[in-house]
């Protein structure tokens, strides 16, 4: 089975309620990449790359998308049962830019499944659930709301509430985190997530003034080298996301000891391929961790279930997905739905959904 046809397409996900406040993103729409893989034996597969707007991470949807154009010539004819040999072709055609190989890697895992029959989580490895947990993360916003969202998530029944931080004073992050605690106890497990957005000065001061809090850090400061430098001032276990960039960064954390998990993005790393490999290296050294994707519709909903629901679920930390937050599904009937703070996995073939027909209409390049 090799790949005949690739199409990529442009595709507006409107955010509800926006904009969606980060320490160092504003979110009004999403602008997502959606790629269609038909191979020679007439199936197709879908894949999906949706970066959080420009400033969230080095990726952005026109850079997905001037990347998959760079490599699609080269791709087609490539072979379909071979995904990780498709990893390393798409290294040889261009450097760097993971999240745009994502949606190709996607795509095959797709197509692979529909063709002998079987789910993408199994292709993975194997489920060792078919209801994964998710966890719910706010917007940074101010304690009243904060408190009001955490015990409405807690009432749905999500085991883990992840709160935004940073972007303003540290004085109100703390009284936002202290004010969850209060309310919220030990009923849901909590994560404070500052994206980047904290010196080391106020990283260090919000550890101390909550240090009675067991929370997971996640990604205080802007760079693994601004982390090491606090790591051993730090009451709280660090967690890295955004430095999590390709399976080296992830040795390199470990190996400097300043990774104790990781919030972990499927097209961050590269796809489904390199999330399975990244996942098998915290489960050699006991590493709790995330499977989730920075925004997306149900096609990367799907991914990071199937890829979630093969996790050690003594090591997992749940799936985020963005479907709380965006309006409506490219698959009405199979379409990923977070229900009780749980991900049912999707029981067909491949990702187990295949997007209405006419969803995408903004083709942007066919090869
Ligand atoms: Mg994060």
């Amino acid at each position: 089975m090799k790949i005949s046809k690739i199409v990529i397409y442009q595709h507006d996900l409107p955010v509800k309620n926006g904009p969606y406040k980060m320490a160092n993103a504003n979110v009004n729409c999403l602008d997502t990449t959606i790629v269609k893989l038909t191979s020679d034996c007439g199936l197709v597969g879908w894949g999906e790359t949706c970066p959080v707007g420009p400033t969230y991470a080095p990726s952005h949807a026109s850079g997905a998308r001037a990347a998959l154009m760079e490599m699609a010539p080269n791709l087609i004819g490539q072979n379909l049962f071979q995904p990780r040999q498709l990893t390393r072709i798409m290294n040889g055609l261009l450097n760097g830019h993971n999240y745009a190989k994502a949606a190709i890697d996607i795509a095959a895992y797709d197509l692979l499944g529909k063709k002998i029959g079987m789910p993408v989580a199994d292709i993975l490895g194997g489920a060792v659930t078919n209801n994964l947990p998710s966890y719910y993360a706010t917007a940074v916003g101010p304690p009243e709301e904060i408190v009001r969202l955490a015990v409405e998530k807690c009432g749905e029944g999500f085991p883990r509430f992840q709160i935004k931080i940073g972007g303003r004073a540290v004085e109100m992050d703390i009284e936002v985190i202290q004010k969850v605690w209060e309310r919220i106890g030990t009923d849901m497990r909590l994560a404070v997530d500052g994206n980047r957005g904290f010196t080391t000065k106020d990283a260090v001061r919000l550890s101390n003034e909550c240090q009675h809090i067991p929370f997971v850090f996640e990604q205080p400061c802007n760079s693994l080298e601004e982390i090491a430098s606090i790591h051993q001032r730090l009451h709280h276990p660090i967690y890295i996301d955004e430095n999590g960039i390709d399976i080296a960064t992830v040795i390199r954390s470990i190996s400097l000891g300043i990774a104790d998990g990781f919030g972990m993005k499927v097209t961050r790393i590269g796809g489904l391929h390199q999330m399975s490999l990244f996942s098998g290296i915290c489960e050699a050294r006991s590493l709790p961790h995330t499977c989730d994707d920075a925004w997306g519709g149900d096609i990367i909903n799907a991914a990071c279930t199937h890829m979630g629901a093969t996790i050690n679920s003594k090591l997992f930390e749940g799936t985020w997905l963005a479907q709380s937050y965006i309006e409506g599904h490219y698959d009405s009937k199979n379409g990923i739905k977070i229900e009780n703070g749980h991900i049912k996995v999707p029981k067909g073939k491949g990702l187990g959904i295949v997007p209405d027909e006419g969803v995408f209409r903004n083709e942007v390049a066919i090869y």
